[in-house]
């Protein structure tokens, strides 16, 4: 037989059930003011780096807040006393459109979209004589290069804009899609900008980072030929490819400005030039708005 509640339990019951309905309006309250979320830029087109400053009301965190975008979560990094942020690619083979992403921080969650444009790229079109490819990379190239995009460092080398990595004029923009004997290049974009500097004009640093990766031809860096990877930190590392000197070796910090080779036509090279591939989180960006602007 089931004993009903005396009045003392029927208040204390009354009490716990107010008590949590406040403690979960409180909550509410306070989590929609306490993650304040800035993306830029404020137009964004394929191409372009986002950057999404969070900003807490409440100061410090242990734990570093997140951003989720097309289905991948991204830490942020810590850039004032209750400010963190995360630089995130786009790219030509993403779809423009409204994107959702979501910031969250310590079970407080920010639901936001960003309306990224699309944006034309030039078109070539290469016509190959059958059974001429062009050169693939090598297995451990290949590994060595993919490592080195992937790169996220907590620290931040660079600061503000970048500079030109070469004084030579500049032979293919970034983004640029082709065409192969006719047939459209589904996954290929011109990852990078191309400087046609004379051989053996110097390559310089476009900004503050730690050397990492230095290949060489010799060593097997068929596409890439003699190569050079700095890491700018959180993310952001550029790639110095078919070089024809290399000034610099693995662990230098190089300033901005500072040589670290000289323009060749080693790898997969048909004349001297400079490729300079500015990555974000792994995916080639156009370095473009890094060189006017940059991000702080
Ligand atoms: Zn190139």
């Amino acid at each position: 037989m089931r004993l009903s509640a005396t009045l003392p339990d029927k208040l204390a019951n009354s009490l716990a059930v107010i008590t949590a309905i406040l403690t979960t309006l409180l909550a509410e309250i306070s989590s929609s003011q306490a993650l304040e979320v800035q993306v830029e830029p404020k137009n964004p087109r394929l191409g372009d780096t986002l950057s999404v400053v969070v900003k807490l009301d409440r100061g410090e965190t242990s734990n570093l807040p997140t951003v989720k975008l097309k289905n991948q979560t991204y830490k942020t990094f810590t850039i004032g006393s209750d400010r963190y942020r995360v630089l995130l690619p786009t790219t030509p083979l993403d779809k423009p459109g409204n994107w959702s992403m979501e910031v969250k921080n310590e079970g407080e969650v920010k639901k936001l979209t960003v309306k990224v444009a699309n944006r034309t790229f030039p078109l070539q079109r290469i016509n190959l004589p059958p059974g001429k490819a062009g050169a693939s990379a090598t297995p451990k190239e290949r590994a060595a290069v993919k490592a080195f995009k992937e790169l996220v460092t907590p620290e931040q080398f660079w600061n503000g804009a970048f500079i030109k990595p070469n004084r030579g004029r500049i032979s293919s923009v970034f983004g640029v899609r082709r065409y192969y004997n006719g047939k459209f290049a589904q996954d290929y974009y011109h990852r990078g900008v191309d400087y046609a500097g004379g051989l053996g004009s110097p390559v310089v640093a476009p900004a503050a980072g730690k050397v990492v990766l230095v290949g060489k031809e010799a060593q097997g860096f068929r596409v890439h030929g003699n190569v050079v990877g700095v890491d700018h930190g959180q993310g952001v590392v550029s790639i110095f490819m078919h070089l024809n000197s290399i000034k610099v070796k693995e662990g230098d910090f190089v300033k901005p400005g500072e040589i670290i080779g000289t323009i060749g036509s080693t790898g997969a090279a048909t004349g001297p030039h400079l490729h300079w591939g500015l990555y974000v989180q792994g995916q080639s960006i156009d370095p473009a708005s890094w060189r006017d602007r940059g991000w702080e």
